[in-house]
This record gives C-alpha cells, structure tokens and sequence, in this order.
C-alpha cells in the first residue's frame, strides 16, 4: 500500500489523438498506480501551446482527452483528473522555478534541440523552459513517481535537478526528488511503423496507431508498417519493433509462433502482420467505441474537470504558500 508520501503525477499534451505509445508508456501505468497511490493526472494544455494550435480546436482536444483517458481505464474517482490550466499556481511555480533553471543546460536538451530543426519559424521561448514547467507540474504536488515513457526521462532528471537546487538554495527539504516509474523493468518506448522515431500525436500521424482509429485504418497501417523481406542474421529494428507491438497486444503463443518461425528462417511478414493487425483492431475498438459514448455526455466530463481542478488545486495552494514562505514572499 502507498504510504501518504506517495504521490504520483503525470500528463499529456492536448496536441492531438492518444496512441499506443501513450497507453503504453503513460496510461497503462496511471491505471494500475490508481489502486495504491495518490495520483495527480492531467491534460497539459499549457504545453501544447509552445506549437500554436488553433484557439478553436482546444475545447474539443480537451474533451476527448479526458474522455480517452477515462475510456482507457482511469477512474476519476480514485485520482484527481484535471486540466493543466485550471490550476494558477503551476505557473506561479513555473515563473518561480525559472530562477533556478539555466540556459545553459535548456539549450542543451535534446528534445528543443530537435525542435528547433522541426519549427525553426518559432523557436519560442517555452519551448526552451518546457522542462521547467514539466518540473512545476510536477513539484506543485510534491510528486515522487512519475509514470512517463522513455522520452521524458531526461527532462524529469532536469527536474530532479530544479527540486534539489531550490531545496538547497532556500535550505529546505521540500521537493521530493521525483522518479521515473514504469510497473515493468524498462521505460517503454513504441516505435513508428515505419521506423523512424517514436508514435507520436504530432509526427508520424501515418505511422502511429491512434486509439480512435476505425478497423480498416488500424489494418491498412499495420499491413504497410516497415518489415524485413529476407529472414536470418541480426533481427533487423524494423522486425523487433514488429514482435514488440505483437507481444503488447497479441497472445503469448501467437508470438512464440511467430518467433521459431523467424529463427527456423521461414516467417512469413504478411500472416505476422495480419495477425498483428487483428489482434491490434481487438485492442483499440472498445477503447474507441468508449470515448465516443463518453464525448456525447459534455455535464458528465465538465463535472469530472471540475472536481478534478478542485482536488488539484488544493494540493497546489499549499505547496505554493510553502514556497512563497521560503522565497520569501509572505509580506502580510
Ligand atoms: P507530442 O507529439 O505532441 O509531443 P506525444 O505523443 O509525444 O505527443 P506527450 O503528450 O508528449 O505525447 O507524452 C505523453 C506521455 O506519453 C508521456 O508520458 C510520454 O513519455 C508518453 N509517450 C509518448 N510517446 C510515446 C511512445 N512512442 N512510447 C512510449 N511512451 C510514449
Ligand atoms: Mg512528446
């Protein structure tokens, strides 16, 4: 059982469609962490902001998230389910948490490295301090497990790094260092189908499995994801990247199969893919076929944004008015 100063938190930018990497990596996880911890899950709608999405499109964005989320296996009454902008005192930390960030170790991160190559018409400058605000949302709860696929694992060590820095500098031992957390030995990473990077709502989109996919998409793209035509030496990354889709989402002795039949010299892509195709359309469809129902009732999820802000909110005043106090900003 968790002890009280378990305290889980994670989001996910409202950039788009959730994908398997997003199940995967994210919310498989926050459904079992939901049981023992103390959880803290949000839609990052601040952070999709740093790629100027259109105003008109973010209500809805929103809505569906919080209704795939719930569709995926999050109970809302067990965790505290919010949206990101409904919660000030993230961007009071946030401006906060700046003064102890340098641009030194932001301009060297990898991840606005390679947004620089992709958005060079606007570098803005939350794109450099993106980890400082992941940091926020995190610290405004104290958050000690961070349950993030294997792309976040080096912005959360910059937010071990701002919790310590600030700890020291006001001689206090207020944040927690924060950890990644995945419930199997390795943070997950699922690749594109067509090998290049990860699944993504942003890239990729025809090489990433959405969790809203219909049926006949869901097998037109895995029938055209990257393979191998000749069998034998080193399995190539496309062919593992094939047999780790296959053993999230298939069963055990479909994988064996496939498996002695590629050291026996004799897979056939085709049937692996076919097979994989079906088994993924079983998968994603009751997710699907959820969040549609779940989009139709707009009280029932603005009640669920509502109390999940309040619950939020509560834990976020009172890391704040500890902070100010450190920092010094307590004047009445
Ligand atoms: P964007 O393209 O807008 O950055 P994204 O697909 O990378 O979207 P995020 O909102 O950045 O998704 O990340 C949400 C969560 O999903 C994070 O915990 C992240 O580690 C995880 N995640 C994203 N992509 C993958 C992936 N391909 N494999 C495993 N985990 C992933
Ligand atoms: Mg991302």
């Amino acid at each position: 059982m968790a002890t009280e100063k378990e305290i889980v938190v994670s989001g996910i930018r409202s950039t788009g469609y959730l994908h398997l990497g997003n199940y995967f990596g994210a919310i498989r996880n926050y459904v079992r962490m939901q049981e023992d911890f103390n959880c803290y899950f949000f839609i990052a709608d601040w952070h999709s902001l740093t790629t100027h999405p259109d105003p008109k499109d973010l209500a809805g964005n929103v809505m569906r998230m919080i209704s795939e989320n719930i569709a995926a296996g999050l109970d809302p009454e067990k965790v505290a389910l919010y949206v990101q902008s409904d919660i000030p005192e993230i961007a009071e930390l946030y401006m906060l948490l700046n003064t102890v960030a340098y641009l030194g170790e932001l301009e060297k991160v990898p991840t606005f490295k390679e947004k620089v190559r992709l958005q060079p018409g606007n570098v803005n400058a939350g794109l450099l301090t993106y980890p400082v605000l992941m940091a926020s949302d995190i610290l405004v709860h104290r958050g000690t497990h961070v349950p993030v696929g294997k792309d976040q694992e080096q912005h959360l060590e910059m937010a071990r790094h701002f919790a310590v820095r600030f700890n020291n500098r006001y001689g206090a031992d207020l944040f927690p260092e924060p950890q990644a957390f995945n419930y199997g030995d390795n943070l997950v990473r699922i690749p594109s189908l067509d090998g290049a990077g990860k699944m993504s709502k942003s890239e990729n989109q025809m090489a990433t499995l959405y969790l809203a996919d219909e049926d006949d998409l869901i097998r037109k793209k895995v029938m055209k994801a990257k393979s191998d035509s000749a069998a034998g030496g080193e399995m190539p990354e496309s062919v593992v990247n094939l047999f780790q889709l296959m053993t999230l989402v298939s069963a055990p002795d479909a994988v064996k199969k496939f498996r002695e039949d590629y050291d026996a010299g004799n897979i056939r892509y085709g049937d692996m893919k076919k097979q994989l195709a079906e088994d993924m359309v079983n998968f994603i469809r009751p997710i699907r076929e959820k969040t549609l129902e779940l989009q139709q009732d707009k009280t029932y999820l603005n009640n669920v944004m509502r109390a999940g802000a309040d619950k939020a909110r509560a834990s976020a005043a009172d890391t704040l008015q500890q902070v100010r106090k450190l920092i010094g900003i307590n004047y009445y």
